[in-house]
């Protein structure tokens, strides 16, 4: 990076750049599906004030087998949307594009880990080869006995199958509870045991960096664990994908390709009500034990169509490609590789690999390649890039990226800086969008074409959404420029519907006050401009000798001195403040280097810098330095297992959904400063 650059960034935290919107034409678009401030206005009012009609209008543009006879049945905290609808979410992906006319555009590209040396593998298929492969694994399911309303656990690496189980479960009415395919046997016990699930569907392995993820035996080991917990599941589905030797069940395990061979390529979609559940997903596991959210048919459907035309600007017949490189395991795979994409007639993306095999290089070639239109991703991977250098990415041809997306976490500007620059040639918007496992779809983003964007804030509401800051004792509205709650007032279609098996924990969690508030659990302040700015969980804002800080200020502080790449900051006990600030860096590798030879001097520049960003009071009193932080397979920091480590105890905390057990034990034993 350049040192004007360094310079400009510096004072990130008291970010005051705009980047206004641009023209349409000038991203070789036709127009915006938000056409401008006045429009966004319009029917953001609308959408409030008349929720029934501004829905129904959305949801009649989709099918409906039978039409909804009320858009909103609202008791806080329960919705029923589209009461009296009967739908199909995989319906509308999938048939409605072929009846239209469109069988033969390509719904989904796939592309393949990279095999060393070989060409990329790439798969593409058509709105009509979807569909045949979909109804085939719909009519298996049928075959295998699954009716609708059972639970089936997606356990499998990023392959078409995936794709084609998860529509079929939708096809067929069956809720699906997909598994990240990093996940451990344990995480797998929990899940199927909490959804009271009988049917499984695995891959042999999953190839990750040119090796192999064992998930059948991972699988196979949670069935043992499940069957000695009086839960036997009754069918393991497997995909063969990498040709790794597996045990066989005879009698539960069944191959994917016999299932399939003799099935014919058309089963009738069930017919579902509006409120019948479609999925269930458990979040991340950042705050504590994962909750296993619950979304239904027609409400989702709706949502995740509207909001993924609005926020990125979809268009069909006019050349895009769409990709976001979240797993399907993750509500971002879920809603914006899938559900939200297929409807909307625009192919989408799926990328088996990781984004650094065979080289750093890797998601630059595949945008070049498939002249990508539209690019999602989460912070944590634009920081990996930054990291690894502009070198990567240097020479690659760009020129197709119109909308960038990020989400996950909250971007540091520096990073999103980055990203506009390297990424986006500096003409491309991006929408850095807040939302939830639970909350279905986008809640605040910019829009392309209508909202200014300022490098770190998710800027404004989407259509539909009331979102408000309030104080956390009495629930009124904060002025501009406080922090506090993130509340939304009042119900949007995409909401959770609940947390499986648990009305007490999702009533306390998210609706613990008497106006019909959904409460986030994040914390954030609006600016002068009415503009969103997440500060992070609410468990992250620390009081320091009466100052309330966000965790997420002083790590963007931190993330600003050029000798750190990341930052996690926690509270710990401290004797005289009551609260101190413990920080935990990665260290850039030439003052890596530098550390090793003067610890002093490096620390002593950090606690100078974050004092002239922020503050002295924000100084942090402990630093340790290490080579990774603590994070959730999504990639999200688990600051909760900071906390203990800050705190020098063994909470023991669930740790099911922790990436690499390693990099906590290495947190613990090094020496803070
Ligand atoms: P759990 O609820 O189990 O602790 P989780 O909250 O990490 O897990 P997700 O639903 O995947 O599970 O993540 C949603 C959270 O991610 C949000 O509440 C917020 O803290 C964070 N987040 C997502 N997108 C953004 C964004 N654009 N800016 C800031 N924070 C974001
Ligand atoms: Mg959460």
């Amino acid at each position: 990076m350049t040192d004007p650059e360094r310079q400009n960034i510096e004072s990130s935290l008291h970010e005051t750049r705009v980047f206004p919107p641009r023209p349409a034409a000038e991203l070789g678009m036709s127009h915006w599906v938000v056409d401008g401030r006045e429009d966004y206005r319009e029917q953001h009012r609308r959408a409030i004030e008349d929720p029934e009609r501004f829905w129904g209008a959305v949801a009649s543009e989709l099918d409906w087998f039978e039409p909804f006879s009320r858009v909103l049945d609202w008791k806080a905290p329960d919705a029923k949307w589209f009461d009296g609808g009967v739908t199909n979410v995989c319906h509308n992906a999938l048939d409605r594009q072929i009846a239209a006319g469109h069988g033969d555009e390509v719904a989904l590209i796939w592309e393949g880990e990279p095999t060393p040396g070989g060409q990329p593998e790439v798969l593409r298929f058509t709105y009509r080869e979807l569909h045949a492969e979909v109804c085939r694994f719909a009519r298996a399911l049928d075959a295998l006995g699954v009716k609708k309303g059972d639970v089936v656990t997606i356990y499998m690496g990023m392959v078409p199958e995936l794709a084609i189980a998860v529509l079929a479960c939708a096809r067929i009415g069956a809720p699906h509870s997909v598994i990240f395919g990093g996940f451990s046997a344990q995480a797998i016990v929990d899940r199927v045991q909490d959804a009271s699930s009988q049917v499984i569907v695995t891959c042999d392995g999953s190839w990750r960096r040119g090796g192999v993820v064992p998930l059948k035996a991972n699988v196979d080991q949670a069935c043992a664990t499940l069957e000695a917990k009086g839960h036997p599941v009754r069918d393991v589905v497997v995909v063969r994908r990498v040709g790794n030797d597996v045990d066989w069940h005879a009698g539960r395990d069944k191959e994917w390709s016999d299932l399939v061979a003799d099935q014919a390529p058309d089963r009738a979609p069930e017919p579902m009500a509006a409120e019948d559940m479609l999925f269930l997903l458990y979040t991340s596991g950042s705050t504590g034990k994962p909750k296993g959210i619950v979304h239904t048919t027609g409400g989702y459907m709706v949502w995740t169509y509207f909001t993924a035309r609005a926020t990125f600007n979809l268009l069909p017949d006019e050349g895009q490609v769409y990709w976001c490189t979240a797993d399907i395991g993750w509500i971002t795979g879920h809603s914006y590789i899938l559900y939200g994409l297929l409807p909307n007639r625009v192919p989408t993306i799926m990328y088996e690999g990781a984004p650094n095999a065979p080289d750093e290089g890797r998601f630059w070639e595949i945008i070049e390649r498939h002249k990508v239109t539209h690019f999602y991703t989460a912070p944590t991977a634009i920081r990996a890039f930054m990291k690894w250098g502009d070198k990567h990415v240097t020479g690659k041809d760009l020129s197709s990226l119109k909308v960038l997306g990020t989400v996950g976490e909250p971007i540091n500007p520096e990073a999103w800086a980055w990203y506009h620059r390297v990424i986006g040639r500096e003409r491309c918007p991006i929408v850095d969008t807040w939302w939830q496992t639970e909350t279905g779809g986008h809640m605040l983003t910019p829009l392309p074409g209508v909202t200014a964007t300022k490098p770190g804030s998710c800027t404004t509401p989407m259509i539909g959404v009331d979102a408000a800051i309030v104080d956390a004792g009495t629930f009124r509205e904060v002025e501009p420029g406080g922090g506090g709650l993130l509340v939304i007032r009042r119900p949007w279609p995409g909401m959770l519907r609940g947390i499986h098996g648990d009305r007490q924990r999702f009533v306390d969690t998210y609706w613990h006050n008497d106006r019909g508030y959904y409460v986030a659990g994040d914390g954030a302040r609006q600016d002068e401009d009415g503009f969103f700015w997440i500060m992070g969980r609410v468990d992250d804002v620390i009081n320091v000798s009466g100052h309330r800080i966000g965790t997420m200020e002083v790590e963007s502080a931190l993330v600003g001195h050029p000798a750190v790449v990341e930052a996690a900051v926690v509270g710990m006990p401290h004797e005289i403040k009551g609260t101190g600030i413990a920080a935990f860096c990665t260290l850039e590798p030439h003052w890596a280097a530098k550390f090793d030879a003067d610890p002093k001097a490096v620390t002593d520049a950090l606690r100078a810098h974050v004092a002239k960003e922020i503050g002295p009071f924000a100084k942090p009193d402990a630093l340790r330095f290490a080579d990774g932080l603590p994070k959730t397979r999504s990639g999200k920091i688990m600051r909760r297992l900071l906390r203990d480590v800050a705190a020098g105890i063994d909470g023991h905390q669930d740790t099911t959904t922790l990436e690499d057990r390693g990099v906590l034990e290495n947190l613990r034993a090094c020496q803070v400063y």
